[in-house]
């Protein structure tokens, strides 16, 4: 019997990811450049990193502060134009550390944090990519601000604190049909003037495009499980 050694890599799954994003925009009728790939690599160490780097992959998401000021800076020595982007829940004693950090946040969804990010922009000269998180499935244990009060807030980030928020963000619920989700979010950004949607995981990005989706984060699909 023959056996088949082959495993496949990181680098053949991202371009397996890519392939299916390119297809699920075109069957949108959308550009597949209008679908940006942040590359979620939280748990993964740098040597795991660094192929799907070298494959040419430059836009990353970590959920944690800590964890990425620990791996990344070797790698950006190594890939300066890499762009880092924070997708978990962020504590505005962590928001110096995140706007020097990274390059975009997708989980803007207090006041607190969206002033301690407005005031750490101003202090150290930086404009970050900032999405405001929606708990669309309005789950209690769940980050993001509640959909009834996300216009109020996006507002108050735009007018009181002259922050550019350049979309909406969320996770649907686990045990719920993630199109729901997706439509609600896309009508919210639409009624608001919102071009960004960050929504799609490694289980329903090409769902998530469908809807319009402008950032897909995938992390397992193309690192393998964590
Ligand atoms: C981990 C994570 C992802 C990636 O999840 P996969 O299912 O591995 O693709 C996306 N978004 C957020 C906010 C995450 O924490």
């Amino acid at each position: 019997m023959q056996q088949n050694d082959y495993q496949e890599s990181a680098v053949d799954r991202l371009k397996r990811v890519n392939d299916e994003i390119a297809a699920a925009a075109k069957a949108a009728g959308r550009n597949a450049e209008s679908v940006e790939l942040v590359a979620v690599s939280k748990t993964f160490d740098a040597d795991a990193i660094r192929p799907v780097i070298e494959a040419g992959q430059r836009v990353f998401g970590e959920n944690r502060v800590q964890e990425a000021e620990r791996k990344w800076p070797p790698l950006r020595a190594e890939f300066p134009d890499v762009k880092l982007h924070l997708i978990g829940p962020l504590q505005s004693n962590k928001a110096k550390e995140a706007v020097a950090f990274f390059d975009a946040i997708h989980t803007i969804d207090r006041e607190k944090i969206a002033r301690a990010i407005a005031g750490e922009m101003t202090a150290q000269g930086r404009s970050l990519e900032l999405f405001v998180q929606v708990n669309t499935g309005e789950e209690p244990q769940k980050a993001g601000i509640m959909p009834g009060d996300a216009r109020a807030f996006v507002a108050f980030c735009r007018d009181d604190l002259k922050l550019e928020i350049k979309g909406l963000m969320c996770i649907p619920p686990v045990d719920e049909e993630p199109a729901v989700h997706f439509a609600f979010l896309a009508k919210l950004a639409r009624e608001m003037g919102l071009a960004g949607l960050s929504m799609g995981m490694s289980g329903d990005f090409e769902t998530a495009i469908a809807f319009g989706a402008t950032h897909v984060r995938v992390g397992s699909a193309i690192f393998g499980v964590r």
